[in-house]
């Protein structure tokens, strides 16, 4: 594909980078910024984030990007750099910035660890839980969980969770074998994938739970996976990511409207999103919970079943959701929310 530049529009005289556009969200966003006549950069990777040091921050000031086309697509693949008000980091768990700055948190307790692949051919339901409708099956023992996730093309994408020790330290390094033992281990899943084909390659994903000790500096921005990622349990991470790039824009029209790129500024939508991303965490914890069962609680607290639907489908920053902890801590060890780092505030002249 070519970089895209079209009439003149909105975007006019503005460069473009969309991670991830090859197909999907990314695509589109990328074929709207071109039609809005944006300069758009594809299949190009950023390099390297362009920073300094400054004087009203322990973090530095970010000024740009450096780019640079994939070789495959191009024979012009020199590094470009573009210089920008702010810096938006939605490199995924790439995290490219929170791993520069060091700003990863991982969370202690929540050690897990992720083999996935895709499958053909792999029994499906009639629609409606057809496409895209996620299912969640136990491992015989409660000791691990699959995801099973129809998609388009008679694809069913396949992946276990489970502890890191019991994963990847226990077993042999040969991530097709343990896929194939724990498919074994999970009854419900065995004449589903009878049938079916594994399209390699299998994925390994691990400790893969953390959020970042900041969510902006001056002149950059952390969003989606690249701020935090939860648990793959409750399928947030694209309803967080999608949240938090649409919190994180407001912060920045404002910015531009008030010539304000510092990280008070910049930080503004951090807190709100972190508090419901924390209380979807103490979710992922009663789910990880020994002998915790969502039913009996609901049953137990029958005045919870608002907030925990609530929760589950994203609607966490309702007033009064958290009032479903206040019961679930007598059964459930919950922990205490990781604080998000507040910026200095500058000094006014
Ligand atoms: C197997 C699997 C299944 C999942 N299932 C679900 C689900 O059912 N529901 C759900 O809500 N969430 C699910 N998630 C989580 C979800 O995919 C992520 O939380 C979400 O995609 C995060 O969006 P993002 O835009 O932050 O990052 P991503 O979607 O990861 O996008 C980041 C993009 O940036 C690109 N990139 C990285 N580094 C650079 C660089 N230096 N330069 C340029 N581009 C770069 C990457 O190639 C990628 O395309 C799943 C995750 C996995 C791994």
């Amino acid at each position: 594909m070519h970089d895209r530049q079209h009439m003149a529009g909105r975007l006019q005289g503005k460069v473009a980078i969309v991670t991830g556009s090859a197909r999907g969200i990314g695509a589109a966003i990328a074929a709207l910024f071109a039609q809005h006549g944006a300069h758009v950069i594809e299949n190009a990777n950023v390099t390297e984030v362009l920073l300094e040091l400054t004087s009203t921050d322990s973090l530095p000031r970010a000024k740009g990007v450096v780019v640079q086309k994939n070789a495959q697509q191009t024979t012009n693949n020199k590094p470009q750099t573009i210089s920008a008000k702010v810096v938006i980091d939605a490199t995924g768990t790439s995290a490219l910035l929170a791993k520069k700055l060091n700003l990863k948190n991982p969370d202690p307790k929540l050690r897990k660890a992720s083999l996935f692949a895709q499958y053909k051919g792999a029994s499906r339901d009639p629609n409606p839980r057809d496409t895209g409708a996620t299912l969640v099956l136990s491992t015989k023992d409660q000791d691990g969980w699959f995801w099973y996730i129809p998609l388009p093309d008679d694809i069913v994408s396949v992946g276990v969770v489970g502890d890191i020790d019991r994963l990847i330290t226990s077993r042999n390094g040969n991530p097709e074998k343990t896929l194939n033992e724990e498919i074994q281990n999970c009854p419900s899943l065995i004449p589903r994938l009878k049938n079916a084909t594994l399209i390699p390659p299998i994925h390994v994903l691990s400790d893969f739970s953390y959020s970042s000790k900041r969510c902006a500096g001056e002149g950059w921005i952390l969003i989606g996976d690249a701020f935090g990622f939860l648990d793959p349990m409750y399928s947030s991470g694209v309803f967080l990511a999608l949240k938090s790039a649409e919190m994180a824009a407001d912060a920045v029209i404002e910015a531009f409207q008030k010539n304000d790129f510092s990280a008070p500024q910049l930080s503004k939508w951090g807190q709100p999103l972190s508090d419901g991303m924390q209380s979807l965490r103490k979710l992922v914890y009663a789910f990880y919970t020994k002998d915790f069962s969502f039913g009996r609680f609901t049953r137990e607290h029958p005045q919870t079943k608002k907030n925990l639907v609530d929760l589950l489908i994203g609607n966490v920053f309702r007033p009064g959701i958290n009032d479903i902890f206040d019961p679930m801590s007598k059964s459930v060890p919950l922990p205490n929310s990781i604080p998000l780092e507040s910026p200095p505030i500058p000094q006014s002249a």
